[in-house]
């Protein structure tokens, strides 16, 4: 039996993932993590979007576990990122050139929890959104990272585990081109329903290419990415 742990966070990368993981393995569990984001409606979308896919595929999500949120909320004290402090712009920091929403190391730590726990639960791979295609200003969701992850938690733990990272080369468009190959218009409809990436919290407006502020730059490249997969459609 082909055990996976999609770590999860209601955007729609990690969504894509999860309707992947669901298609490609006998049994899914999924993972989040509270480290204090700006905005509470992320975690809020997750469940929403776990409610609406059992609803969108019941047969699929037989094959879904239980869903665990780690509570990291001190790690919010330890950084100083736009993403993490209650106010703050997104622009480049002059210092290292990164984001400003960049939140030093997150997806290493989120990574070596969700080991630990796929080790718990015998699942041997963890799946990912991270990518290096549109975020390339993050270290910490290239390719090359992840590769040296996956090393050092096997030596750590004496296991075979497997970082599986399906969007590492796709930008948002085709991203959406992923959702749409694995569930047709009415998948990618529950992807621009049902998922939140806009960094300032805004959740009130739906554009045709999801909810959000529209001009945050996360929204910019989601709004991006849907005009071109709109084209190549
Ligand atoms: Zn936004």
């Amino acid at each position: 039996m082909k055990k996976a742990l999609v770590v999860f966070s209601g955007g729609q990368d990690s969504s894509t993932c999860l309707y992947y993981a669901l298609k490609n393995y006998d049994y899914v569990y999924t993972i989040g993590f509270a480290y204090g984001q700006r905005h509470s409606i992320e975690m809020k979308c997750r469940q929403e979007f776990i409610k609406a896919l059992k609803n969108f595929d019941k047969e699929l999500c037989k094959k879904l576990g239980p869903d665990r949120v780690v509570d990291m909320l001190s790690f919010k004290d330890l950084t100083d990122s736009a993403l993490t402090k209650d106010s703050g712009s997104y622009e480049l920091n002059d210092k290292n050139n990164l984001p400003t929403s960049f939140v030093p190391g997150r997806n290493l730590i989120f990574l070596s929890y969700a080991a630990s726990y796929a080790y718990t639960i015998g699942a041997d791979t963890i799946i990912t959104g991270v990518g290096q295609a549109d975020y390339s200003g993050y270290p910490d969701c290239r390719d090359e990272t992840i590769k040296a992850l996956e090393k050092a938690l096997n030596l750590g733990m004496e296991s075979n585990l497997k970082i599986e990272t399906p969007l590492m080369f796709k930008d948002k468009a085709q991203t959406f081109k992923m959702a749409y190959d694995l569930g047709g218009r009415a998948f990618v409809d529950l992807i621009v329903r049902n998922t939140h990436t806009c960094y300032e919290g805004e959740h009130n407006v739906l554009h045709d290419w999801g909810y959000g502020c529209g001009i945050c730059p996360s929204c910019l490249l989601r709004k991006k990415g849907y005009e071109e997969f709109k084209k190549l459609m």
